[in-house]
């Protein structure tokens, strides 16, 4: 499947913030953001003109990007959470949250969301006791992701479990066991995901 394979920093510093896309290098100060927090490029210190569409742009490109996401596949994820009966950005993000790629992350079972997509399409992780290698997987209540019994990747896994500090409410994890569980679906409250959701349903509604 297609992805976004440019320099990850470049996209932290086109968005003004850390989106942690990096996994370690990220904590540490070698973090572009730290050294050159200003937009890349020749005009990056330039005065850029603010308009509420660009505004809107930024905080879509800043979530799409958060998640890994390209604009084929983030705007399919918007449209069903338009479709749905709940409030459309708050849905958004509630879908983005549960994919298993990103449940991995969360669970602290990968350094960055990159990191728990590959390992994810590589077959280290059940859910529910069966393979699933599918990143997009939406998880729900109740199930049980864990690392595939023997899996290789045990010692990268493991890594990962170091750096995290917390892992999300919503989730519970056993980092000795390298099991975790869906306790519910997260509310917004709970997604510390920096992104005004509001200003991405404005963008696509028009
Ligand atoms: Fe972003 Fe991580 Fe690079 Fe810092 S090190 S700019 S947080 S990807």
């Amino acid at each position: 499947m297609a992805r976004d394979t440019g320099p990850k920093c470049r996209i932290c510093r086109r968005e003004g913030m850390k989106l942690f896309l990096k996994g370690e290098r990220c904590l540490t100060e070698k973090c572009a953001i730290e050294r050159r927090s200003y937009p890349p490029g020749e005009h990056g210190r330039g005065r850029i003109k603010q308009s509420e569409y660009l505004l809107q742009l930024r905080e879509k490109q800043k979530a799409r990007r958060y998640y890994g996401l390209l604009e084929k596949q983030f705007r399919t994820y918007y449209t069903k959470a338009a479709k749905g009966s709940g409030v459309t950005g708050e849905e958004l993000l509630r879908m983005l949250e549960t994919r298993l790629d990103n449940v991995v992350y969360r669970l602290g079972f990968a350094a960055s969301r990159a990191q728990a997509r590959q390992l994810v399409r590589h077959g280290h992780f059940h859910v529910n006791g069966r393979r699933v290698n599918i990143p997009s997987y939406q998880v729900k209540p109740d199930d049980i992701v864990s690392m595939s019994p023997g899996s290789s990747a045990e010692p990268v896994i493991r890594d990962a479990t170091d750096l995290t500090a917390s892992v999300a409410p919503w989730l519970q994890a056993d980092h000795d066991g390298l099991t975790g569980k869906i306790l519910k679906l997260p509310e917004r409250a709970e997604i510390d995901t920096p992104v005004q959701e509001s200003l991405i349903v404005e963008l696509y509604s028009k």
